[in-house]
């Protein structure tokens, strides 16, 4: 570990919901947790955190395979960090064991994690030193030989682009520039598994965007598994193999980005990642997995398709992402999976709007539509008395 790095700064709040996923699969093919073979490289067994009466995470348990580029997402304060600084060996377990490669490192310290390395979100660079003896430093504390710390250095600084400012001090260097320098020092001592705990949270938008496409290249390049802490749901589905979505310092899902975006298990979840939709009736009939639920917006009835246990008469809600539902003037002919409501706001985002729409109980349900020329019908605005309706297949039924 990198015991001369100072703790990460806290992050604030959770990003604003988005339509997504515009995530890729960074691995394509790559699914080792599907494999019953397979051991993870790390394990959370059961592992629990207080500090003092408070319990920041509770009982987790968590397996991340090697390879993997692993998110930990959720609003500030769910515990994402504690967990991640735990497997550092910066924070004591309450309760429960942490497992690398198999073998119980929960009492190590943290210098004694050798396959671990952390690169805080404060960068923690020292000031009087050059990039290239900044990115050293950690190699000439182990005692490594020279040459060998030159050619780390060297390569280290390739990866990241920065051999151009190998001579420069980190105040003559922009905040993206020092962010590859705090990366390319955690990557100089080749750890199996890399922590990053919101590595991005000091660059604006599109500095970010670039810098998670570098870090994806870099993961990628060096075979090294990441797990990155971050309240931005975007980022989380960009960059990430998985992603443990937190709540309370509880792992609620773990999922691919778009089986979290496409199969969330719960509101919370499904509210967190991206706009979405929720409908909520009761369930009025089963037959053969499909599953009709009377709304509780009068004279609503919805159908859709899902293995969930369910009953007859039980509460349940539909979730239905806005770039599923159409929005026209006109009625449609089927009365299944039909809202009606005004226009109550609409967004241009360019290639886009986002129409939001009044429907009967005073909610409202959210529609996308592309702005593109081969949109049919008259243009919809405020005020328009419209129909949304969504195909048995895009609505997700959610119990809890
Ligand atoms: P953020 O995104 O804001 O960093 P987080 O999900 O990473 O949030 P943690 O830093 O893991 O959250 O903190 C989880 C909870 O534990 C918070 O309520 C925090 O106040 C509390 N906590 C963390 N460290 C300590 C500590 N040393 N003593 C007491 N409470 C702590």
């Amino acid at each position: 570990m990198s015991e001369f790095a100072s703790p990460p700064a806290t992050a604030t709040g959770a990003a604003p919901p988005r339509s997504g996923p515009r995530s890729f699969a960074p691995q394509s093919g790559f699914s080792p947790w599907k494999d019953p073979s397979q051991a993870p490289i790390v394990r959370f067994d059961n592992v629990t955190k207080q500090f003092g009466d408070f319990v920041a995470v509770k009982s987790c348990t968590l397996d991340i395979y090697e390879r993997e580029f692993f998110a930990l997402l959720g609003p500030s304060g769910c515990g994402k960090s504690t967990l991640l600084r735990m497997l550092a060996g910066f924070e004591q377990p309450t309760d429960g064991r942490i497992m690398v490669q198999g073998k119980d490192i929960t009492a190590l310290p943290p210098y004694e994690r050798s396959d671990v390395n952390m690169m805080f979100q404060s960068y923690a660079l020292f000031p009087h030193m050059t990039v290239e003896s900044n990115i050293g430093f950690g190699l000439r504390q182990e005692g490594m030989p020279k040459g060998e710390i030159a050619a780390r250095v060297e390569e280290a600084m390739a990866m990241v682009e920065l051999k151009p400012f190998a001579k420069r001090k980190p105040n003559q260097l922009s905040g993206g520039q020092q962010q590859r320098v705090a990366l390319a020092r955690a990557i100089a001592k080749k750890p199996r598994i890399m922590l990053l705990d919101e590595p991005l949270g000091a660059l604006d938008k599109k500095l970010r965007q670039q810098a998670q496409f570098e870090l994806m290249r870099i993961q990628e390049s060096t075979g090294t598994t990441f797990i990155i802490v971050t309240h931005d749901q975007e980022e989380a589905m960009t960059v990430a193999s998985r992603i443990a979505v937190m709540d309370k310092g509880n792992i609620i899902q773990v999922a691919t980005p778009n089986d979290i975006y496409e199969a969330p298990k719960s509101r919370y979840v499904a509210g967190f990642i991206g706009d979405v939709n929720v409908l909520e009736g009761k369930v009025s009939g089963i037959t053969d997995g499909v599953i009709d639920i009377e709304g509780a917006v009068s004279g609503c009835h919805y159908k859709t398709r899902s293995n969930e246990p369910v009953s007859i008469g039980q509460q349940v809600w539909l979730a239905i992402r806005p770039e599923k539902v159409r929005i026209t003037h006109d009625k449609p002919q089927s009365a299944i999976n039909v809202v009606n409501g005004k226009v109550d706001d609409v967004g241009y985002l360019g290639s886009i709007s986002h129409y939001h729409v009044k429907i009967g109980n005073g909610q409202r349900v959210t529609a996308l539509r592309a702005n593109t020329a081969m949109t049919v019908g008259p243009p919809i605005s405020w005020e328009d008395d419209v129909w949304m309706d969504w195909p048995t297949e895009a609505g997700i039924i959610l119990t809890s």
